[in-house]
Parts: C-alpha cells; structure tokens; sequence
C-alpha cells in the first residue's frame, strides 16, 4: 500500500506514521529523515539542502522532490511505504503523482488525521521539557508530582518555543493555508479518508487501520 498521512501540527502524526507502517509492514518515509540522511552523507542533494537551511530558508520543492524520488527508487520502497511530511502543499502533490506514475504507479490512499485547533492547542501548549533530561511532560495530560520540577532528573521544567500558544496558533495558519488546498486536491482524486484524531494513541491508531482496511490495507 502506498499512502500519505497528513494531518495538523500536534495531531500526533509522527506516532502514527509509526504504528501504521509497522501494521502495513511498508517503510516510513519521513521528509525530516530524509534530510538528515542527505545532511548526514554529505549527498550533492544533502549539500544543497544545507546551504538553505543553514540560512534560515526554506528548502526549495525541487531540492526536495529529488531527495523524496530517490529515497522511493530504494527496494524497501517498491511494494510500498508510507509518507510523512511530504506532500506539504498541492504542487508537491502534483509532482508526487507524476513522479509515481513515471515509476509506474500511483498513490492508493491519503489518511488525514482530524483534530480541531483547541484540542491542538490544549496538546502542545501544555508540554512542559525538561532542561536536564530532555523529558517531555504536560500539565493535564502527564504532569509531574512537583509543578515545574521533573520527577525523573529533578531538572527544571520549561516551555519550548514550538509549544507557545502563538507559535501553535502561527503554525496552524501555514498548514490551513498549504495543506487546506492539498486536502480537496486528494479529495477530487477520491483517495481522502478522514479519522478522528482525537482521544488515546491506540485508539486513533485502531480507527487508521479499520480506515485503511477498505482501500486494501
Ligand atoms: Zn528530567
């Protein structure tokens, strides 16, 4: 099965990116990894993505179409895989169909994970990390016994900036804006599928697989 997973920042997309690849048994496909992979090897891909994000700027599509074509050519990738973080936006999309179909293949499905912007923000702004070990807690969800303190180093707790209330609220307007259009692009292809994102990990993982199941997953 090949598929796409998109869903807002703090919808918990990277967890799920993992449970659902091992349920499929297909590879997952991170932009994040693939970078870092390119960076790390010091490819003439990884080179150039470097330059941009050492100056602060996004790497270009094509800079990173590549890299994606590559890493899709590997053999783990030929039966499958699942994509996280790629697509972004609709000519990403549209470069991704036609790389598979030059590949002789397309996409089978796009699962989006459904979860509205104060559940979001109620998730990522209540994180708290630990600047002794690097623990990440939340004040509803999993707080520590001491407020501020963490119960595993004793170290102190802080809020990232990624996890600051107009850093989220920021966030959420890039994807609403990208990711809105990449949604209908997929949804006029028929391959969208919709979960509920909200509640426990396993849960929304038990809804992604019943979800898939109809498309051959
Ligand atoms: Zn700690």
């Amino acid at each position: 099965m090949r598929l796409v997973l998109v869903g807002p920042p703090g919808a918990g997309k990277g967890t799920q990116a993992e449970f659902v690849a091992a349920h499929l048994a297909v590879p997952k496909i991170s932009t994040g990894d693939i970078f870092r992979a390119n960076v790390t090897l010091g490819t003439p891909l990884g080179v150039e993505a470097k330059r941009y994000m050492v100056a602060g700027l996004l790497v270009p599509d094509e800079v990173t179409i590549n890299m994606v074509a590559e890493r899709l050519a590997e053999n783990d990738a030929t039966d499958g895989f699942l994509l996280d973080g790629f697509p972004r936006t609709t000519p990403q999309a549209v470069a991704l169909d036609k790389l598979l179909a030059d590949l002789g293949t397309a996409l089978d499905v796009i699962l989006e994970l459904v979860v509205d912007e104060d559940e979001v923000i109620r998730r990522l702004s209540g994180r708290r990390t630990c600047r002794g070990c690097g623990k990440i807690w939340h004040v509803e969800f999993d707080p520590t016994t001491r407020e501020g303190v963490c119960d595993r180093c004793g170290g102190e707790l802080f809020q990232r900036d990624d996890d600051k209330a107009e850093t989220i609220a920021e966030r959420m307007r890039v994807y609403a804006r990208d990711t809105a259009p990449l949604i209908d692009y997929y949804g006029t292809q028929g391959k969208l599928v919709g979960i509920d994102a909200t509640g426990p990990v396993e849960d929304i993982t038990v809804r992604a697989i019943d979800a898939l199941r109809s498309y051959g997953g």
